[in-house]
């Protein structure tokens, strides 16, 4: 058996189409357009190419999009100082910061200062607590592209089986509020499971696979249950090849679907970002608008 291989570009393409005419709608509408801005400090090539591909999915929607660089040496209070300025012009509708931050600035200081209706990566303190609650749909990109893939591929949730490795504030963690509220039954998996010896066992038993950790070949095909469904969120580079967490050689002659790495999860991530960035202009412009 060969696994269905999730196709995320093509799925990021009809998000794209949906969000093209959402954005030509609300022009006509409002008489604006979103506009969002990615704060990169310093330059690293991961941020040059997660910003380039941000920018080409915005301009293929109709959206604006820049990047703020600041320098590699900006202070914590000065960055702060960005983030509020740019919280307070009416022309921005949507803020991120790349991450990693460096060591020396606290994360969640600053993922707190981004407003709470501009927050299109949904960061901030007050936003992951209604998320918790349900009660938002600015939902953290990565767990929202997972979530798509696993809707349109039609998989259910209710009474699944899923393990989830990786337990980040980013990626794990709320994947499994996301999958919870669908009434799936969750295990989440971390670097202690793996120390315990106990990682191939949960994931022997999984239904449904999602890996997020970032080390190549994490997980080798043998360990997946036939006909399990796999999304591999990990991002490695091995030489000159981009690779996911899971061996996908092995793993797609036992899945019963599959992302690719490239190609899977990651074209969808931009895409839920700039849902997210449509998200948080419709409600700004259109309480302005007292509608
Ligand atoms: P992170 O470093 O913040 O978290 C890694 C998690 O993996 C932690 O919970 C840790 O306990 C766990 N872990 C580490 N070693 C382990 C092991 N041996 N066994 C089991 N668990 C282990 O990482 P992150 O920011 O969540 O990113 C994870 C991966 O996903 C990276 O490769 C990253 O590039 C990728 N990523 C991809 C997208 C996308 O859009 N495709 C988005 C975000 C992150």
């Amino acid at each position: 058996m060969s696994a269905r291989i999730l196709d995320g570009r093509a799925l990021a393409r009809r998000i794209e189409e949906g969000l093209r005419s959402e954005v030509g709608l609300l022009k006509d509408r409002t008489g604006g357009t979103p506009h969002l801005v990615n704060i990169v400090l310093g330059d690293s090539h991961g941020a040059c190419a997660y910003a380039h591909s941000q920018r080409r999915a915005a301009e293929a929607i109709g959206l604006r999009y820049d990047v703020l660089e600041l320098p590699g040496t900006v202070t914590q209070s000065e960055l702060i100082e960005r983030i509020e300025a740019l919280n307070e012009d009416p022309d921005v509708h949507g803020l991120m910061v790349h991450k990693p931050l460096p060591e020396r600035m606290d994360g969640r200081a600053i993922a707190n200062r981004v407003a709470i209706e501009k927050d299109v990566e949904g960061v901030n303190v007050t936003n992951v607590g209604r998320m918790l609650l349900g009660e938002t749909d600015i939902i953290p990109c990565t767990p929202a592209a997972v979530m798509e893939l696993l809707r349109t591929a039609e998989v259910r949730l209710r009474g699944a089986d899923v393990v989830i490795v990786g337990a980040s504030e980013i990626v794990g963690k709320p994947l499994s509020l996301l999958l919870l509220r669908e009434y799936a039954t969750v295990t989440v998996c971390h670097v202690a499971t793996s120390e315990a010896g106990r990682l191939e066992g949960h994931v022997a038993r999984a239904g449904i696979l999602v890996v997020a950790v970032g080390k190549a070949g994490l997980i080798p095909g043998t360990w997946i249950r036939e006909g399990t469904v796999v999304i591999d969120v990990g991002i490695n580079r091995v030489g000159d090849r981009t690779v996911g967490d899971v061996d996908f050689d092995g793993a797609v002659a036992r899945a019963g679907a599959i992302t690719p790495v490239p190609g899977g999860v990651g074209p969808v991530t931009v895409m839920m970002l700039m849902r997210n960035g449509v998200t948080a202009y419709r409600r700004q412009a259109l309480i302005e608008e007292g509608s």
